[in-house]
């Protein structure tokens, strides 16, 4: 039996299929207490991100289809609006208004307005989003497609200005942080100016670096380690403010974490 006294943090945004050894990285999760949200990046990866999560309490599945790919994988949106309706987490889903996927931002905007609209339909739907180059957008379609009372959305490795980051906030929205954000002033000042309790913490692994190497789902407590020193307070006030965040995140989909790992 796990006790809910080992849970030593949250990774809200991990691409577990993407690791080089997914089994290995979700037995690091059990073994170092960290609960994961795994996305994916299309909605074809969907069946092998479920099974390797059926494997633990500690990670659970996500469907998505990431802006980057969306020139190439378009016709899997009716596929994401299948699945939607069978998992309350969903991403990475989101826009990227970098000039190199310019050419079907339309569609990006599309796919993500459907995947929001189908999130909305069924209601109790966390999402984690991707909003490079692209704040102004994003928001907009947040509001226009969901409603706070049936989606919760979480804006991961946020990028955008601070006065992004209140309109988002303002919406309703959450942010993941992860270890490359907090590495540069402009990502800690950015941080400091978002409501302290809608924050995350993340890795985006294997993408995110920190000390040079890639950021894995057990640097999570030094991350509220470093949270703590830009709000100049003990590291248990961090920690456990970022829990109670993480635990009404989980529970917006209806999961109890406390019981998840005590019935497990
Ligand atoms: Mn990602």
């Amino acid at each position: 039996m796990i006790s809910k006294a080992e849970i030593r943090g949250f990774d809200f945004h991990c691409h577990v299929d993407l690791h080089p050894d997914p089994v290995a990285l979700i037995s690091q999760c059990e073994h170092e207490g960290i609960v994961v949200l795994a996305v994916t990046t299309t909605p074809r990866a969907w069946h092998q991100n479920k099974l390797w999560a059926s494997k633990s309490p500690y990670v659970h599945p996500a469907v998505g289809l990431h802006p980057e790919v969306v020139g190439e994988c378009y016709s899997e949106v009716v596929l994401l609006e299948q699945l939607i309706s069978q998992s309350r987490f969903v991403g990475e889903i989101g826009l990227d208004g970098s000039p190199q996927y310019q050419a079907f931002y339309e569609k990006q905007k599309e796919v993500f307005s459907r995947a929001l609209e189908a999130a909305q339909k069924h209601g109790s739907r966390i999402v984690t989003i991707h909003s490079r180059r692209a704040v102004k957008d994003t928001i907009a379609l947040i509001e226009r497609h969901t409603t706070r009372t049936n989606v919760l959305c979480i804006l991961h490795w946020f990028t955008g200005s601070i006065a992004e980051a209140q309109r988002a906030a303002q919406t309703g929205c959450y942010f993941s942080v992860n270890a490359a954000m907090l590495s540069h002033q402009r990502g800690r000042t950015l941080i400091r100016s978002i409501p302290r309790d809608r924050l995350l913490t993340e890795t985006d692994a294997p993408f995110a670096k920190v000390n040079g190497r890639k950021s894995v789902p057990k640097d999570m407590p030094d991350v509220a380690t470093e949270l703590a020193v830009i709000y100049s307070e003990q590291v248990s006030e961090t920690t456990t403010r970022l829990f109670s965040n993480a635990r009404r995140v989980w529970q917006f989909a209806g999961l109890d974490i406390d019981q998840l790992l005590s019935a497990s």
